[in-house]
């Protein structure tokens, strides 16, 4: 919410949006203290974004499945403090710039920036045991990256923007070739059903639909990277038998 508005990410704690007073600690009880002040300021009254709760509960979701996962099918045997905290920045990184881009319609570089950084120090980490993987991984970025790029470049920033092909980068370098194109796909069908469901309501004619794309790409990373085998072998079966 602070971010882009002058104001320090990291200096200074929360505060009511409309009269600026500082929250106490039990204002800030992720869920729990939205509904126990029933979404208002407790001094001025004025409502609070449902963002809040609803972000907070993402991320706890977010953090338990990123662990069920790291428990389930660990890379190297035994669970991996490392992978599972860089696992966690990216994917947190992926949620908050996807909340950003509903709001703003844009991808800020500064968070796609940080989610790129991320899955390097990942590769790279995981590279130690096994080297290749930074080539595989680079490829499939460099990949998804050209393919959204192009996209860009052919609709003149009507279909895709330029932060589309950079998160682009991230998530391909992050999740390397299979999963990768797993995400494409997933991001792909639902962003198509949900624009097509947009136009259908408003009846409008253009190509130039105000839903962008940043959380249709993160939430299909995400669903890739859970259940990105489960999701082939299926879709293997079906197209073998
Ligand atoms: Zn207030």
């Amino acid at each position: 919410m602070r971010l882009n508005t002058g104001e320090s990410l990291i200096y200074g704690g929360s505060r009511c949006f409309s009269c600026s007073r500082r929250l106490r600690w039990f204002e800030l009880i992720p869920v729990v203290s939205y509904f126990a002040f029933r979404g208002k300021c407790r001094s001025c009254g004025a409502g609070i974004s449902l963002q809040y709760p609803l972000v907070e509960l993402a991320s706890g979701l977010l953090f338990l499945f990123i662990y069920l996962k790291s428990t389930q099918s660990p890379p190297t045997g035994g669970f991996e403090w490392i992978t599972f905290a860089l696992t966690i920045s990216f994917f947190w990184l992926l949620l908050t710039l996807s909340v950003y881009d509903i709001r703003h319609q844009i991808l800020p570089d500064m968070l796609v920036g940080a989610a790129a950084a991320a899955a390097i120090v990942f590769v790279t980490a995981q590279s130690i045991q096994n080297p290749s993987l930074i080539l595989v991984h680079g490829f499939a970025g460099a990949a998804l990256f050209l393919f959204f790029g192009a996209l860009w470049f052919f609709s003149q920033g009507r279909w895709m923007g330029l932060g589309d092909a950079k998160l682009a980068f991230a998530v391909g370098l992050f999740l390397g070739p299979v999963p990768a194109l797993v995400a494409l796909f997933l991001s792909f069908w639902t962003g198509a059903a949900v624009g097509i469901a947009w136009v259908l309501l408003n009846r409008i004619r253009t190509l130039k639909i105000p839903i962008p794309f940043g959380p249709f790409l993160a939430a299909g990373a995400f669903v890739a990277y859970l259940w990105g085998d489960i999701l082939i072998e299926q879709y293997l079966r079906l197209v073998i038998y």
